[in-house]
């Protein structure tokens, strides 16, 4: 893998085209155009929605080992005055997921001209970002069909250092859920309250009694947050408000208290329907289940970088981020891990600038990884 630089500039192509979830068309093209660059003989290639898998048939295989990269961008306008920032107005490349594919076609580079003895699987999975391409993907024929025995996936990750990656065995990414709840009074004349049924003051009551959730209905052992971080009610300074809406985000370390959490959430809007004399809806826009890392395969892997130059391991603690490859992960053993990219700012951040010798590191790193585990 002399040509390793050939990845920085496909990364900056990748780069210059963010798309959206399940918008992903250019992008698609490019790795379709880029896959077909490659000795085909081994190569069996399905797409899904904006998505691709690539097989590449190993020479005796006994499993199927999957690699995920995530391919969607986000709808940030980028401010990095780089040279090669995203040409698309509104949008970005601010999570690093151009990293991530452009890793993914090094590793897939190396195993197209020297394959392994075990299958392995490339999924090109849509839509991380919103609304979640992760189980959709899982549950399609062709996921179901070439269902990998393990799967494994990374994050860049701007706090640490190129060479350093990082992860732990059981849960690395927290579950998390979006929160809209729209009320419904009744309008009126600001100096007629007892005619009309005020949402601005429902919503208010609503937060403040959201807020004695994680206070009093989660195990203090457990950890859960809910941020109500968008509030908007009402027309005008002397009408009293028929409509409010609340935007937020769940998350909590344990799926157990997800489902509490919501049912408290569901309770006590009830209790606001009937105090307020309103009506409520509630939607959880996006959810994402808990990464949780197979304890033996990430234990092993853990092993396995120590025993490796130039890229150093250390177990990280999990974190309130939500990630959609825990849906894999649900249902296919594997794990996920951070890789240091070392960038003052950081995920989602309009000034992201990852540093790109962390993908060389990746694709030399995965490489003997999966050549390692695919000629057991
Ligand atoms: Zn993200
Ligand atoms: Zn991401």
């Amino acid at each position: 893998m002399e040509q390793l630089n050939r990845f920085v500039e496909i990364r900056r192509d990748l780069h210059k085209i963010p798309e959206l979830g399940f918008q992903e068309f250019k992008t698609q093209q490019y790795l379709l155009n880029y896959i077909k660059t490659l000795p085909q003989e081994r190569l069996e290639l399905k797409t899904w929605k904006t998505g691709v898998f690539v097989k590449v048939h190993g020479t005796e295989p006994t499993k199927i080992i999957g690699y995920r990269a995530d391919i969607d961008g986000l709808p940030i306008r980028e401010e990095t005055g780089l040279p090669f920032a995203s040409e698309h107005e509104g949008k970005m490349h601010a999570c690093g997921h151009d990293f991530h594919m452009s890793i993914a076609l090094g590793v897939l580079t190396h195993f197209a001209h020297q394959p392994a003895k075990d299958d392995l699987l490339f999924v090109f999975q849509p839509a991380e970002e919103g609304p979640g391409g992760a189980l959709p993907m899982l549950q399609s024929e062709i996921m179901q069909q070439w269902k990998p025995d393990m799967i494994i996936a990374l994050h860049i990750a701007p706090e640490y250092p190129v060479g350093t990656i990082a992860t732990k065995e059981g849960l690395l990414f927290a579950n998390t859920s979006e929160l809209f709840i729209d009320l419904k009074g009744k309008g009126g004349h600001a100096a007629f309250p007892h005619l009309a049924n005020d949402m601005v003051v429902a919503a208010c009551s609503l937060v403040t009694q959201l807020q004695s959730i994680v206070s009093r209905n989660v195990d203090p052992l457990d950890s859960a947050v809910i941020t109500v971080g968008k509030i908007s009610g009402g027309t005008v300074q002397n009408v009293i408000a028929e409509q409010a809406r609340l935007e937020g985000t769940i998350r909590t370390l344990s799926a157990e208290s997800m489902k509490k959490v919501k049912e408290r959430i569901e309770a006590i809007v009830k209790g606001i329907e009937i105090g307020y004399q309103c009506e409520a809806t509630i939607d959880y826009g996006s959810m994402y289940y808990q990464v949780y890392n197979d304890e033996q395969l990430t234990t092993e892997f853990m092993s396995f970088v120590k025993e490796q130059t130039n890229v150093e391991v250390i177990e990280c603690k999990e974190a309130m981020t939500g990630e959609d490859f825990g849906y894999m992960l649900a249902h296919i053993p594997g794990f996920m891990f951070w890789l240091g990219v070392n960038s003052p700012y950081g995920l989602h951040h309009s000034k992201l600038n990852p540093d790109e010798e962390a993908i060389e590191t990746a694709i030399r790193l995965l490489i003997s990884y999966l050549s390692w585990k695919a000629n057991e």
